[in-house]
């Protein structure tokens, strides 16, 4: 076996090792970072991407519905499925170019394959083709990612780690023809995994990861869980016409969220004809030739539904090679692999970053803590990593975003806290531009931002500047001294 030496390798090209791996090769350090898929991780490929290159096109076709109010005659405007999904394919292939690019232009060695970690300082990497090859850096970064998961009553296959996960689960094997498995970008693990290559059958029990990929429309979907992901695809599906049922455990929906958030967008998903289904919890899911039967108790009574396809969006555990993780002493749990604030291990010289660390699963977080590693290491150690003010975004239509505490979150520290409310009613350009219903609401304690919320129209461009407050630290009379233009949307900022 050769043998290559870096200051850091990095495991995983998704957000998180990729701006560990960019920000250390941009300030000098040999860096390598080794990807067993595709760059940009599930990002790119599987969640942020392309969840809203299909949502893009959905929210412009359900737009045009609003024109007539302004005396604009869309005429009889259609939409093709299939070109919503070449949308969607075409956005993953910018977004993986604009990963390898940034880290081919700062430097670093890149290769595709999988990385094992051998002992601090010492990974294994091996090759598609299985060649092997000993890399040694003095720092190691573990950005494995998450993965879809579900109840133990949903019968899905998951694959060992080292394939990639899910390659199959939208088709399955059965006697007779059946329509082809959708292109991909995954064609050829598709290929790998496919446990019989002819006459496939569509799976109808799918998790996110296979449903972006449906070749055809589905005319009606059960979707399991209404926290971010489940609602992203309730709105994406509505707006195209299918019927969907939301079914929730829990008595809200985006129950992490503002309560009044989370009554304001349940009215608007309920007025695109999507059924709310909360306090059901479901207790089997059945997979039929062609469809699924849901079951469940709601209130104590029993509920069965029946759609042509069950959506699982029960959310996302970290991606842990529990193998590895206990040959090498690394502390974890089934929520992730235990770092400290500057997201070192209990291993010396081996730390992790994103997902597979637990906590909020976003891609800016992920982002920021793989940047501000490196530049500890590497450079002067100025870019910070802040828990608190990471911002996060529901984008169903109308959207949710939210910076620090919620309400009850504040309420449950025991602080006493103060509230201030806009709404978008007494917004010039939000009436202007028919943004609808929406709301800004700010928590602060003894003057200090704990928290705000945007539910509407604008929301994830808009927190991006209380994302900056919270950064900043910034107290009630900053922001009553920001300047903001008028007519603006931000105006619902202004307090
Ligand atoms: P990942 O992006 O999961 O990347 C991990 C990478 O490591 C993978 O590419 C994997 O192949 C590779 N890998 C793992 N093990 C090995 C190994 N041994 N050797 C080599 N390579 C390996 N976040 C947002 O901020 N905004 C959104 O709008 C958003 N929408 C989402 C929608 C959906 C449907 C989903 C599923 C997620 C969404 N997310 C969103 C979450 C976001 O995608 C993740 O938080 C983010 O990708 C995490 O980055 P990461 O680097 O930790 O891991």
């Amino acid at each position: 076996m050769s043998r290559e030496s870096f200051d850091l390798i990095v495991i995983g090209g998704g957000p998180g090792g990729h701006a560990a791996a960019e920000e250390a090769a941009r300030l000098g350090a040999r860096t390598c970072i080794i990807e067993e898929h595709a760059w940009g991780g599930t990002c790119t490929h599987r969640g942020c991407i392309p969840t809203k290159a299909l949502l893009t096109c959905s929210r412009r076709y359900a737009d045009l519905k609003k024109l007539k109010r302004l005396g604009i005659n869309p005429g009889d405007a259609g939409f093709d499925y299939a070109a919503f999904q070449r949308h969607r394919e075409q956005m993953i292939r910018v977004s993986a170019l604009g990963v390898e690019k940034s880290l081919k232009e700062a430097g670093a060695v890149m290769k595709i394959g999988n990385g094992r970690i051998l002992s601090p300082g010492q990974v294994c990497y091996t090759s598609g083709a299985g060649a092997g090859e000993v890399l040694e850096a003095s720092h190691l970064v573990i950005a494995w990612g998450a993965e879809p998961s579900w109840p133990s009553f949903v019968d899905l296959p998951r694959p060992p780690l080292g394939t990639y996960p899910q390659a199959m689960s939208h088709v399955l094997p059965a006697a007779g023809s059946a329509p082809a498995a959708p292109e991909s970008p995954w064609a050829d693990d598709e290929k790998k995994y496919a446990p019989d290559s002819a006459g496939l059958r569509p799976r109808r029990l799918l998790t996110s990861d296979a449903f972006l990929r449906l070749a055809t429309m589905p005319q009606s979907v059960v979707i399991l869980g209404g926290s971010v992901i489940g609602v992203e695809f309730a709105t994406f599906l509505a707006e195209v016409g299918a019927k969907v049922e939301i079914v929730e455990m829990l008595p809200n929906i985006i129950p992490y969220e503002e309560e009044d958030a989370a009554v304001l967008l349940a009215k608007e998903l309920q007025r695109m004809g999507i059924k709310l289904h909360t306090s059901l919890s479901v207790n089997s899911l059945e997979e039929k030739a062609e469809g699924v039967v849901m079951a469940g108790e709601q209130h104590g009574k029993g509920v069965a539904l029946e759609a042509e396809y069950a959506l699982v969006c029960t959310g996302r555990r970290p991606r842990l090679d529990e193998r590895s993780l206990r040959e090498l002493g690394i502390e974890h749990n089934r929520r992730g692999i235990t770092v400290n604030d500057r997201q070192e291990t209990n291993v010396t010289g081996i730390y992790a970053v994103g997902d597979v660390t637990g906590g909020i699963m976003l891609a800016h977080r992920a982002r920021q803590q793989g940047r501000a590693l490196a530049n500890r290491l590497f450079g002067d150690g100025t870019v910070a990593y802040r828990e608190e003010a990471v911002p996060s975004v529901i984008y169903s239509h109308p959207p949710v975003a939210r910076v620090g505490l919620t309400e009850r979150q504040a309420r449950e520290k025991g602080w006493d806290i103060e509230i201030r409310r806009t709404d978008y009613g007494a917004n010039i350009m939000a009436r202007t531009e028919l943004a609808g219903q929406g709301f800004a609401k700010f928590i602060f304690h003894d003057g200090r931002l704990l928290g705000a919320t945007i539910a509407g129209e604008g929301a994830p461009e808009l927190i991006a500047a209380l994302a900056l407050a919270m950064t900043a630290g910034a107290d009630l009379k900053t922001l009553q001294a920001w300047i903001i233009p008028h007519p603006t949307l931000s105006e619902v900022l202004r307090l």
